[in-house]
């Protein structure tokens, strides 16, 4: 017997975590942190690409993309809408983003690389200390589920944060 191909649902995660993924470079290649996040509907169908707005929003250390993102969503669709909804991320949402996602009601949630293995590479960076508290922990105290995928793609996922955080730790000279 031929092996199970993986289902349709898996192969567009991995679709589009990867399109997040090129979202992550391009919020490097702007000269913003490099994450990246999007949304889909209930069709896989793309509604808006999120890159980190740290530099773009002036400095506000806030500006994660999947909480930009998710205040979007609410203040565009209704919560019975984004319950369907998939958000596709670069690395796992900080307890800030998850909160944001819960709140917005986004239904579901893919992620690449883990805070834990990103908070490795970041350290106690001053414009990433990054937050390490798994969001399955944020999301299992809310009151409605939200679904969570991930790790996913991980090795791809932290290749985007490849010499970034050593590089901007020198500083400018
Ligand atoms: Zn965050």
């Amino acid at each position: 017997m031929a092996p199970i191909p993986p289902s349709a649902a898996a192969r567009d995660d991995e679709t589009l975590l990867r399109r997040a993924f090129e979202v992550a470079r391009r919020s490097r290649s702007h000269g913003d942190h490099p994450f990246g996040a999007l949304l889909a509907g209930p069709d896989g169908e793309v509604l808006r690409e999120q890159c980190n707005g740290y530099s773009s929003e002036g400095g506000d250390m806030t500006a994660h993309a999947e909480r930009l993102l998710a205040t979007w969503a609410s203040r565009t669709h209704a919560p019975e809408f984004l319950a369907r909804c998939t958000l596709y991320t670069s690395a796992e949402p900080c307890a800030m983003c998850s909160g944001a996602i819960y709140w917005a009601g986004i239904g579901r949630v893919v992620f690449g690389q883990t805070e834990k293995d990103l908070k490795a590479v970041t350290g106690d960076h001053a414009e990433n200390p990054t937050l390490d508290l798994p969001c399955r922990i944020v999301f299992a105290a809310g009151q409605r589920p939200t679904e969570v995928i991930g790790p996913l793609l991980a090795e791809e996922a932290a290749a985007l944060q490849a010499d970034f955080w050593h590089e901007k730790k020198k500083g400018p000279a």
